[in-house]
């Protein structure tokens, strides 16, 4: 499975704002975006920001990416599968990706990071409605019930993030800290994703 694997400050740099992509880093004096928040690269400090419209998009689009880790092709088809669906094609598009395993698992705090969460995923450390799921893009539908596993529990990982508690309440999820548990109640609706992106432009990018 391909996968980025530079820095992922690099991508924060580049896209001009703090995508919080490494968890408690990203809020310490540690983040690189603070110190330098230029693009990196020898011409980095000369970059312009401002483009042209097509560029706008198209820098929409990579930080859409770049949140949700999901490199080119995989991003494209879950836009094509937001088209064939009724309603707008942004929202469908965000919704999609909002309900991946390791967004959820991000979301109800059992990780620190994306990144973190899909490694958690893959080394099959969660349940879906009592059934091991070790694939990070597996797409949730209200009514799952997400868990720890058993043997799990003890992770200390799992439980920093959830003393960090960076997550927040979302209105359609329900965590149980207690028994590290969640559910993903209803399918999210915009105005509840935790998410400042335009995502028109990204429609835009893919509909010329
Ligand atoms: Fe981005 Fe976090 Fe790195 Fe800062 S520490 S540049 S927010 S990934």
């Amino acid at each position: 499975m391909a996968r980025y694997r530079d820095a992922n400050c690099k991508l924060c740099r580049r896209e001009g704002e703090k995508l919080f992509l490494k968890g408690s880093r990203c809020y310490g004096e540690k983040c690189a975006f603070d110190r330098r928040a230029y693009s990196p690269g020898e011409h980095g400090r000369a970059t312009r920001r401002k483009g042209s419209e097509y560029a706008l998009r198209l820098r929409e689009k990579q930080k859409v990416r770049r949140i949700y880790g999901i490199l080119e092709r995989q991003f494209r088809n879950y836009f094509h599968r937001a088209e064939k669906e009724k309603g707008i094609t942004g929202e469908n598009l965000l919704r999609m990706l909002e309900c991946r395993l390791d967004n959820i698992v991000y979301r109800l705090g059992f990780a620190p990071s994306r990144k973190a969460s899909r490694q958690l995923v893959l080394h099959r450390h969660f349940l879906v409605n009592d059934h091991v799921v070790n694939i990070p893009s597996f797409l949730l539908k209200p009514g799952n019930i997400i868990s720890v596993k058993e043997k799990s529990k003890n992770l200390d990982l799992i439980h920093q993030a959830l003393r960090e508690g960076r997550a927040g309440d979302l209105p359609y999820l329900r965590l149980d800290k207690a028994h590290l548990q969640g559910e993903l109640l209803e399918y999210p609706k915009r105005i509840d994703i935790p998410l400042l992106v335009q995502e028109q432009l990204v429609v835009e990018l893919y509909s010329k």
